[in-house]
């Protein structure tokens, strides 16, 4: 099974619990992205992104 390492907690999670994080940074670092974990997205993330 495939894992990713989380960008903000850096726990070694499996990839079907990470979530994605793409951010286009209209700068010169362009496109940066990512894995999270499910619970750092759901504690720093959701919130940004939910309607
Ligand atoms: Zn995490």
């Amino acid at each position: 099974m495939s894992t990713e390492p989380c960008g903000i907690c850096e726990a070694t999670v499996p990839y079907s619990d990470t979530v994605h994080v793409t951010i286009h940074t209209k700068s010169d670092a362009g496109v940066v992205d990512g894995y999270v974990c499910r619970s750092c997205y759901e504690a720093h993330l959701q919130e940004y992104f939910e309607d």
